[in-house]
């Protein structure tokens, strides 16, 4: 489950928890009927069949139509994927651009002979088929065998089993499965120059604790995707028929009977929730909070007890655990641990079960065909060996003139915001003086950093030495766990770039409130984003946007709980933050009366922050680009509308819906734009037409 935490510009993939072989998350059937008319007379061009060479509108009603018809009508969705367009295509060139570092013979240093070597492994077909499914059952036969609860609880208190597979490292959310909860690191609320241990509840196949309260067609095709994909997988490794399906539903029981206890995606990502899912204590404390679940023993035997201070996040979900945590349950918890852990192996064994996954997983959701061995291998590679990987897309990709310029941007963009801020008179000037004291304070990371951590000390065993697929990764986990583990003992420099969180080479932008900085990776500056020769114009629609965007995630509900160093402690007079409020919440019963989709109702909560971020930088750019004389308003309106633009299967827009923070792609484009003057003058909207949005009733919280 992802916690409450870091803001970006675009979700994250989801994490790989099915199978590394490629499934992406989230996906449906065939074409949604084309003319589902949501909001206003907006059309949802998101998906995949909506528009036709017939479909026509004016701007002035259906500005993301209008503006991307054209080019969403050429968009083809690559195979093995969920969707393209203006940002997905910046992904894509990233992509190219990490396979191309990844297979770059000419590399040398260690992180080159590091990538290398996994990629050869990776390749290297003729072992992968000939070992099949048995690197992966040398440890499920291990499980297999466990005969007593007792037995169980050892399992997971091994620091190299248990232990090792359930730090979840929170660019890969989702992928723990080797206990009953997930680890990662965070920092703490009260004093963020220090980091906790932030324990959270385990993985759950839907994603979403709601769905298995109440299904919606989100949850019912995931369900569908990992029921297939697991009978192929557990076949191959052996198992009967009866075996398969009694492992299959033991797993969902165990998921139905825990998720009653964890928060839905909604919940999580509710700003209101914040102060919830912050509960510091010690290891003592954890121990009692976990009731009759052996918490204590099992952190333990991983060396984490005395002197670290944890977060438990869902403090009802220990208790829930210990309830059903017995002798007679320990079947559905075997089979919970055997079946996440094929989940998760299946594309690091021969390639017949990785690919019958993939497929069984993607026939479900209507994906077709599969990515390139090539690129499946690069995630592979980024997902293990994270590091080394991003240090060869920097010193292949990136350049000082580029970082020069992009600072110069966002100190334009910084300067702008603090004029902004002081002329929000619906703040008293108390609250406004604070407001731009946390700007000033504020982080800037631009591009890349100049110090590369390098992954020196790390070794493993190719296939001529003995070694295979599985176990280099398993030894490349076990190092990155312990660099990770080590950031415990010390204090929090906010001059060091967190890439566990996040690669550079990613293609994104994010707001971290912990440490008040804003952060603009080097993957997001390609294509549609960035080009050399845009007009500044362009760079402001795209870039400059962003930039905007990741500012004001410190003064959305969510960021404005945290002060300028990153405590969750308030800096707004009761007055202010009481408007602020009633503002907020005027956007969210805006969202909650959209149905992107017919008898789908939209929910404001998930998406206000983002919302109000995309908004709030618009807002800030506009007033940069108001400085400059004859500015091409028309040009940056397009340039903005553009990056959005996407086409995606319909599965994977409910999924969208249901679990994404950010508003769906044609509101991020038409909800932003309508609420400006600028806009609205630009192309001579009058009152009546579908872009038209009376002064009074505009909900941009800034
Ligand atoms: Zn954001």
């Amino acid at each position: 489950m992802e916690k409450k935490n870091w803001r970006r510009i675009l979700s994250v993939t989801t994490a790989l928890f099915l199978c590394a072989g490629g499934v992406q998350a989230g996906r449906a059937e065939g074409k949604s009927p084309a003319g589902e008319r949501a909001n206003k007379a907006w059309l949802n061009t998101d998906i995949d069949g909506s528009i036709t060479e017939e479909t026509t509108a004016r701007i002035q009603d259906d500005f993301n139509l209008a503006a991307n018809k054209e080019y969403i009508l050429k968009l083809k969705i690559p195979a093995g994927k969920t969707q393209n367009g203006g940002f997905y295509e910046v992904g894509g060139i990233v992509e190219r651009l990490r396979v191309e570092a990844m297979k770059d013979e000419s590399a040398t240093g260690h992180d080159a002979e590091l990538v290398k070597k996994y990629y050869g492994l990776l390749s290297d077909w003729e072992t992968r088929d000939r070992e099949g499914t048995a690197p992966a059952m040398k440890y499920i036969n291990e499980i297999r065998e466990i005969s007593t609860l007792q037995e169980m609880t050892a399992w997971f208190a091994d620091r190299e089993k248990g232990g090792l597979f359930s730090f979840s490292l929170p660019s890969r959310v989702g992928g723990s499965f080797g206990c009953l909860f997930s680890l990662s690191i965070a920092v703490s609320r009260d004093d963020p120059s220090v980091r906790v241990l932030s324990v959270d509840p385990m993985g759950i196949s839907l994603e979403d604790a709601a769905e298995y309260r109440n299904m919606t067609e989100n949850g019912r095709i995931k369900n569908e995707a990992y029921t297939a994909s697991r009978r192929f997988v557990l076949s191959r490794m052996g198992f009967t028929e009866e075996e398969t399906e009694r492992m299959i539903n033991n797993t969902f029981r165990l998921e139905t009977m825990l998720s009653e206890y964890m928060l839905s995606v909604e919940e999580l990502n509710d700003p209101a929730n914040i102060r919830r899912i912050w509960n510091p204590m010690d290891f003592a404390g954890l121990c009692e909070a976990a009731g009759s679940f052996p918490a204590g023993e099992i952190l333990k035997g991983w060396g984490l007890s005395e002197g670290v201070t944890f977060n438990l996040a869902e403090p009802e979900y220990m208790k829930a655990l210990g309830s059903i945590y017995m002798e007679e349950n320990l079947e559905l918890f075997r089979d919970y641990t055997v079946v996440r852990m094929a989940d998760e192996w299946c594309g690091y064994l021969d390639r017949e079960t990785r690919d019958g996954a993939t497929a069984a997983a993607n026939k479900a959701k209507g994906i077709e065909g599969r990515a390139e061995d090539d690129v499946l291998a690069m995630q592979m590679t980024l997902r293990h060996l994270p590091v080394p990987l991003d240090n060869l897309y920097i010193r292949r990709n990136c350049t000082p003139e580029l970082r020069e310029e992009i600072t110069g941007i966002i100190h334009d963009v910084v300067r702008i915001y603090r004029t902004m801020l002081e002329g929000e008179t619906w703040l008293t000037e108390e609250t406004r003086k604070k407001a731009v004291e946390k700007l000033d304070a504020m982080t800037v990371r631009s591009v890349y950093p100049d110090k590369l951590e390098a992954w020196d000390d790390l070794e493993f065993r190719d296939a001529g030495e003995g070694g295979n697929l599985l176990e280099a990764t398993i030894t490349a986990d076990r190092y990155f766990r312990d660099r990770v583990l080590a950031l415990l003992k010390q204090k929090v420099d906010k001059t060091v770039w967190n890439r566990y969180e996040m690669p550079v080479s990613d293609s994104n932008a994010y707001y971290s409130p912990e440490d008040n900085s804003i952060n603009i990776l080097a993957g997001i500056l390609n294509g549609i984003v960035y080009q050399p020769e845009y007009t500044y114009e362009q760079k402001l629609g795209t870039v400059g946007v962003i930039i905007g965007h990741e500012i004001s995630h410190a003064f959305d509900p969510s960021g404005s709980q945290y002060d300028k160093e990153g405590a969750l402690k308030s800096w707004w007079t009761e007055e202010d933050k009481k408007a602020f409020d009633q503002r907020a919440a005027k956007l969210i019963s805006y969202y909650d009366s959209i149905e992107p989709i017919e008898g789908m109702k939209y929910s404001g909560r998930l998406v206000q922050d983002e919302a109000i971020a995309d908004m709030g930088g618009m807002k800030a750019v506009l007033l940069l680009a108001a400085e400059k004389k004859d500015f091409n308003y028309e040009e940056f309106f397009l340039a903005y509308g553009k990056f959005w633009a996407v086409k995606r299967l319909r599965s994977e827009e409910i999924n969208k819906m249901k679990t994404d923070v950010h508003p769906l792609a044609y509101l991020r484009t038409n909800v932003t734009v309508m609420q400006f003057d600028e806009f609205q003058k630009q192309f001579g909207i009058q009152p009546g037409d579908g872009m038209y949005l009376a002064p009074e009733e505009r909900i941009s919280v800034w």
